[in-house]
């Protein structure tokens, strides 16, 4: 469980005057963080902190991988990006797997999540536009989160989103998760899909129902709508299966990932059914755009995330940590656990002892033991999104170190 450090490497250190430099646009501890192995991160004073965090949910094997780093090596040093303009064999290989393993069969690589919904979203508008008269109003829903570029930013109900850089882009009316007969309010001629999150992870790990999930499939397909999966934090094994919309059984027509995909390096997908795939040239394109290096990364991944018994892990240790989560909850009146495989969240009774705790657990490494980083996803709720290869004993300690910081001795 003690993961050894690495050699340094030569490379630049970091100055005061970066701190500065850097562009202000979070709120960040003033420790630097230098080295990472599995679900462990050291500062530039060797302190040492589990992560649960994990970079935003996106290291799916945890730091330092051995899994990425050859893949990065062994591709770094054979092709990194021939273009967009050109096949590479690691696209297609890639391409080829995600389609077997979703049943959707066409695949378009981009470099984040946002990008990845952006696409989706201009897919659905030219689907209406060949298919639906030009409809192209799409249902989105109170609280979504679906990234920062701004037609992902509309498609948002994040609450502040709204007042930030307008104008917005328009046709995104929201309805609300879990209410059928809100969505079937917003929908009219002009609609062309319904898009949202199987589980709404930035507005405090929220899961749409299994019903509304199978509700919304036959709303769609009744009125030939669109049902658009972002999948980029369920997707690729965090909810312990591959898709998070497989608890429901209610199939996407187009689903995008990013995060857990590319195990840490910037890598997402747009996904569609054949007859919905209605690009054709000239109509979406990116200069990073499935590149070989990041394609080969998510390649391994993947491989390693679909295997049973590693999904199966998954849902042993997501039960482990809710398990434990439920009896924290308990002791302090809280109501159980949200969430489910390696997505959960804990709410807490006071409103801002997301943030206390939270930064209790990170300042417990300036006092000379382990800290911790956890998520306050909300200022009442903290979210806890670790590798989804975290070690039992680990688990455990993360529990030991919340019931400390929550003084449940
Ligand atoms: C993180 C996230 C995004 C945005 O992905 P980026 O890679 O940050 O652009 C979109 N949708 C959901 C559900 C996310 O969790």
């Amino acid at each position: 469980m003690t993961p050894t450090l690495t050699p340094e490497i030569a490379a630049p250190a970091a100055t005061p005057a970066g701190q500065r430099a850097l562009m202000h646009v979070t709120h960040r501890p003033d420790a630097v963080f230098t080295q990472g192995r599995g679900s462990w991160l050291w500062d530039s004073q060797g302190r040492r902190y589990l992560d649960l965090v994990q970079g935003w949910a996106v290291n799916t094997l945890g730091h330092a991988s051995p899994v990425v780093t050859a893949a990065l090596a062994g591709q770094a040093a054979r092709l990194v990006q021939p273009g967009p303009g050109l096949y590479n064999d690691r696209a297609l290989a890639l391409a080829d797997r995600l389609a077997q393993l979703s049943g959707l069969q066409r695949v378009y690589f981009t470099a984040s999540g946002a990008e990845a919904n952006e696409g989706a979203i201009k897919l659905a508008r030219k689907f209406g536009q060949v298919h639906r008269g030009g409809a192209h109003e799409i249902v989105t829903f109170e609280n979504a989160f679906h990234g920062r570029t701004l037609a992902a930013m509309s498609a948002s109900g994040k609450p502040g989103f709204d007042r930030l850089f307008e104008p917005k882009v328009p046709g995104f009316p929201k309805a609300r998760l879990n209410d059928l007969a809100s969505v079937a309010a917003r929908v009219h001629a002009g609609t062309v899909a319904v898009m949202l999150e199987p589980v709404q992870g930035e507005a405090g790990v929220i899961e749409a129902t299994p019903e509304f999930l199978r509700g919304l499939r036959r709303m769609c397909s009744e009125l030939g709508l669109l049902l658009i999966y972002d999948e980029v934090q369920t997707g690729v094994g965090r909810t312990g299966t591959l898709w998070g919309w497989q608890a429901s059984g209610a199939a996407p027509d187009v689903m995008t990932l990013g995060k857990c995909l590319g195990g840490g390096v910037p890598i997402a997908a747009l996904l569609a059914r054949d007859e919905v795939a209605c690009f054709t040239p000239g109509d979406q394109g990116g200069t990073y755009h499935g590149n070989a290096l990041m394609c080969a990364v998510a390649h391994a991944v993947l491989d390693t995330v679909a295997e049973p018994a590693f999904l199966q892990r998954v849902q042993d240790r997501g039960a482990q940590l809710c398990h434990g989560l439920a009896q924290i909850a308990q002791a302090i009146g809280s109501p159980p656990p949200f969430g489910r495989g390696l997505l959960l969240a804990l709410q807490l009774p006071r409103p801002l002892q997301a943030e206390q705790v939270a930064a209790a657990l990170l300042e417990r490494a300036a006092a000379g033991r382990d800290g911790a980083i956890v998520n306050a996803v909300r200022p009442e709720r903290l979210r806890f999104v670790p590798a989804l290869t975290i070690e039992e004993d680990e688990v455990d300690l993360l529990l030991a170190m919340l019931r400390e910081a929550l003084g449940l001795g």
